[in-house]
Parts: C-alpha cells; structure tokens; sequence
C-alpha cells in the first residue's frame, strides 16, 4: 500500500479522500491556491502546499506543478479527485512518467473514453446499446448540419469532448439550424477547447441511470449496482439515489450486465461510471463513462457498505479487488442532494462569498468543503457540500433529506438549500415518476415563494438583533425556504425591513409562541416556525 498520496483537488473530494487516507493509515499532501488557504481540505495533511493563484488554469490545473509537489514531498501516487486533471490521459501518464502511480484508470483507457464518439464507437463494437446517432465526430458546420438531416429530429449536439452537461444544444426544428449548429461549435470551442460534435437522436423524456464500475489488475470486473440521476438542470445533476428506484429487475440486469461487459472489454481499470438513458419504453442507451470517482459516489456507497476510495488506492497499489461480485449486496436506499453556493431566482448563478455560520444537521452523513467564516472562491465549481442519507425504504431517505435540509443552517451565503427542499416536496418525486427534464419543464413549481420566505427572513433579523434578550447573544434561526434576501440587520426589535429583488418589504413581528412567530409582511401575516440554534449560538 502507499506512503504517502498527494491529492490533487480541493473542495469536499479532497476531504473525502483524505478521511480515508487517514483510517488506512496512509499520509497525504494537499495542494491548495492562495483563494484556498483558509479551506477544510488543508486539515489532516502533511504537508500543504500552496501552488498558486485562485484560477485553476494557473493552480489545480497545472499538472507539472502538481506532479513536482508530489516528488518533493515523497509521494508514492495521486490521487486527482473528480473535475480538474481527472480525466486528462497525458496528466495521467506525465504521473506514471515520474515514477508514481495514477489513482485511476490506465491512460490510454481515459484517452479512449474521454472522446464521446470514440467511447460510443468502442461500447457498440462490445455489444452495448448506445443512443442511435450518425457520422463522426466533426466540427464541419456542413457536416454536421448533414448529419442532423440523416439522424432526424429532434437530434441533440453535444460536444464529443464535453462535460459537466455543458455545451449540448437540442434540435427540434430544421430552421435555424445552421445558427445552432454553428452556436455549438463555439461553445465547444471555447469550453473544451475541441469544436467537434456528435449528433444523437435525443430521446424524450428519459431516465438517466447509471452503473458504478470497478476494475483490478488481475482483469477481475465488478458492478456495485446502478444510481438514478434523473433529476437534473440543464443536463447537470441535482438530486441522486441508489438504487433507482420502481426499475424492473431484469432491465437492472441488463443496464448491470451492458456496463460490466463494456468494462470488460477495455481491461478497465480502477473505478469508473457507464451512465444510460432509459426511454419510456425501457429501452436504455449508453451515454458515457466517467473515469474517475464520481460526484455522486457516495449513495452507492451508503447501499454497499463499501469504501469507494479505499478500493481505488487498493487497486491502484496493485490488491486485487476486495470482493467478489457476489459478495456485493445492496441494502436498503440512499439519497444526495447537492449544496451549490447558487441563486435560484437569478438562473442559478453561481453566489461564491464568506459563509458566515455553517451548522450541518446530525445524524446523516455530510460530505462539505466548507466551514464557518470560510470563504466560497468564485474560481471553482460552487458545490459546497452534498448531504447524503440512507434508510430501508426509499420514502424514508426522502423524509431523512427534507429534515436534513431543514436542519442545515449556511449564512452568508446564497444557496439552493430552499430549492431543494421544494424539489424533495414534489409529488412527481416523490412518486419517482419523473425524468431528466421534469426540473427545468416544471421550473416554476420549484421557483421561491416570495412572502412567507421573506416573513423567515424577518424572524432571522429579528433574532440577530435581540441581542441578549432570552440570553441568546446573536441566536440564528433558520429561514427554511428562503433563497437569498439582503437583510436590514440594524432594524429595530419587532419591526424590520427586508430587501428582496429591489423591492423593500415592511415587516412587522406581531406575536412569539412557543414553536414561532407571527408575522405580518406588508400586512399580510405568517405563521413562521422558527428553529432556535442553539449550535449555532455564540458563533455568529
Ligand atoms: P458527475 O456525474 O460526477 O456529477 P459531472 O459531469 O457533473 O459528473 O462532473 C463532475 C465535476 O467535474 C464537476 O465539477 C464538473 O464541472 C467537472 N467536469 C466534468 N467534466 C468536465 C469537463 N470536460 N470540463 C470541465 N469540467 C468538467
Ligand atoms: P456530459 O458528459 O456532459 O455529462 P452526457 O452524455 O453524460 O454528457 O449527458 C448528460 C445528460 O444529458 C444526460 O444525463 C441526459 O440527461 C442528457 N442527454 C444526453 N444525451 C441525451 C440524448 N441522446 N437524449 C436525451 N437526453 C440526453
Ligand atoms: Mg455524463
């Protein structure tokens, strides 16, 4: 096993990876920028070194930086977390260069895997389904624009080197299509600096589904179950869960089976995700692989029991895999809801920032990387932190969330917390019914509520300002659904004024009960049930 790993992320990935560093018995250095140095991945480590400016271009994403720091101080391998340098084969193989061993797929397995068409190519030549589409990858308007014609509407563009659900254009009509197809290339262009496109028939309204994937280097391949990840915006991930839930059993077969052969037969290495579109008629189509830890992990691990980092840097030192595929069970039902540093009502725009009080509910498992009086860096991506949950039955996991968010208390900071906590109360969700586009369709049933948010955000003024009253100096409630909100902290007790949009709102506090508070908001009055703090009493 290893000495010594550097962790060549940031963020929430690189706790994780330390904490189980930490229980194998295994040092680790962390690398971090000057916009970093206060952050939560530095605890634990070594050695932390400081290998540049905020701007990943000039930092995270500086491999031979990185690859330097890991000889310097006496690293045996790396382990690069997810985004960044993850699924870049020449980083990949720089690491194997020097002497270190890569936490992750072989190079050329990335290589091949990082390139859609490629990896659709290769996964169809294998036996999987792969979504119908046509040609080649090209970055030809004429040739792609003649392909969309031979695919048929509606066709999807999506950038063959692409990411993150960034840069795919659907296509519904005929017109426009020379715009659209010159858009994408542009924006394939500029965000991954490879104009190529693939065209797909886009498949309506699917499920996305995908299997977590495990290979050795004894040619030994396993699958640790699916996750569902259909609750998405804009392409990316919001909510996801393992199992998926109401799937039958011998589609779950087959989406097991199609991944596992497709591992197979590159001789994969490591972990890595084959993400699916099912169609309503439960046909299911391979999209990609992701060769790295995922985001999402974690609910494959809640339902496991297995320690998805300890596997990859128990491969990676060379021990075949821990457990056979029959020995893999899946228990019960796990569930995680990413936490972005995000404005809903301003189209989700990033809202990096000073967290001033961070309390994260009990009880549950909470992956962050944050901490009070830290700092967001507008440089990154802005998930903060993803709160995870398990239990027996599916409808459980749900109800543990919506508490945890409830009991999650982020000042300072604008988050989604509140749009979760309206996406989690959906009956589509609950009824798990829904598919990749049910958020962004249904985008004004998930839109804030504006008084009773601005009602709790008053109680929250209200509170701060007591000051002393009932002895809590500075006590906190937490506002529940609200978004954002520039509050008037100097407002006199029991009358104060919220700032929402631009528009001031006059709030008066009217009566406090045992369990809240009656509030008026420009005449209109609330109920507002308020949780005292008390962690978080004294902090802020
Ligand atoms: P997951 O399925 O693990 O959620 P995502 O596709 O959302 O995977 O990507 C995980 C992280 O990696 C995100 O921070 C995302 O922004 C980043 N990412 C993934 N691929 C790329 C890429 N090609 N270019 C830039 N960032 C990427
Ligand atoms: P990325 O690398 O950006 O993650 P993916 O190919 O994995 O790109 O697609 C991301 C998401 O876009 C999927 O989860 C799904 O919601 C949607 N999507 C991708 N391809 C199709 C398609 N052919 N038809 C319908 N939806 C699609
Ligand atoms: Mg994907």
């Amino acid at each position: 096993m290893f000495k010594r790993v550097l962790i060549a992320n940031r963020g929430e990935i690189a706790c994780r990876v330390g904490r189980t560093c930490r229980a194998l018995g295994i040092e680790y250095v962390v690398v971090y920028t000057e916009a970093d140095a206060s952050s939560p991945h530095l605890h634990g480590a070594a050695h932390a070194i400081c290998i540049g400016q905020g701007p990943a271009a000039l930092s995270y994403l500086d491999g031979a930086r990185i690859i330097a720091t890991a000889i310097e101080f006496g690293c045996d391998a790396v382990h690069p977390g997810y985004g960044f340098l993850s699924e870049n084969s020449e980083f990949a193989e720089a690491v194997a260069a020097a002497g270190l061993t890569f936490v992750g797929p072989r190079p050329e397995t990335i290589a091949a895997l990082g390139d859609k068409a490629r990896a659709k190519a290769l996964m169809h030549e294998a036996g999987v389904p792969v979504v119908p589409g046509g040609g080649d990858a090209s970055d030809d308007p004429e040739a792609v624009e003649a392909i969309v014609r031979s695919v048929g509407l509606p066709a999807l563009l999506k950038p063959s080197a692409g990411g993150g659900g960034k840069g795919m254009q659907i296509v519904e009509t005929f017109d426009g299509l020379r715009e659209a197809v010159a858009s994408a290339i542009r924006v394939a262009r500029s965000s991954f600096g490879d104009g190529r496109l693939i065209v797909e028939r886009y498949i309506e309204q699917p499920r996305h589904i995908e299997v977590q994937v495990f290979g050795d280097s004894q040619g030994n391949v396993v699958h640790l179950f699916e996750r569902e990840c259909s609750l998405q915006r804009r392409h990316q991930k919001v909510v996801e869960e393992a199992p998926a839930p109401s799937l039958p059993e011998s589609l779950r077969q087959r989406l097991v089976d199609s991944a596992v052969r497709g591992a197979r037969s590159l001789g994969y290495l490591n972990a890595g995700t084959f993400e699916f579109i099912v169609g309503r008629d439960q046909s299911f189509y391979f999209l990609e692989v992701n060769t790295r830890l995922q985001v999402e992990h974690p609910v494959t691990e809640s339902i496991t029991g297995v320690d998805l980092v300890e596997w990859q840097l128990r491969v990676a030192s060379g021990e075949p895999l821990p457990l056979q595929q029959d020995a893999i069970r899946c228990e019960g039902h796990a569930m995680e809801c990413r936490i972005y540093a995000e404005d809903p009502a301003r189209e989700f725009r990033p809202s990096p920032g000073q967290v001033q009080v961070v309390c994260w509910p009990e009880g549950v498992r909470v992956e962050a990387g944050v901490a009070s009086g830290g700092v967001v860096p507008p440089y990154y991506d802005p998930m903060v932190a993803k709160l995870v949950t398990h239990a027996v039955h599916r409808s459980a996991a749900l109800q543990r969330m919506r508490s945890a968010l409830e009991g999650t208390l982020l000042l300072g900071l604008t988050s989604n917390i509140g749009y979760l906590l309206r996406v989690l109360a959906n009956p589509g969700v609950h009824a798990a019914t829904v598919h990749t586009r049910y958020l962004d369709e249904n985008a004004s049933l998930f839109s804030a509520g504006g008084k009773p948010a601005l009602a709790a955000a008053c109680v929250a003024v209200v509170e701060a300002s007591r000051d002393g009253l009932d002895g809590h100096r500075g006590t906190w409630c937490d506002v529940g659904s609200l978004d954002r909100g520039g509050l008037a902290p100097a407002a006199p007790l029991g009358h104060t004024h919220v700032w929402s949009d631009g528009v001031m709102y006059s709030c008066a506090w009217l009566a406090r009960s045992a369990l809240g508070y009656n509030l008026a908001v420009e005449g209109e009055v609330h109920d507002i049930h308020a949780v005292q703090t008390a962690r978080a009493s004294g902090v802020a």
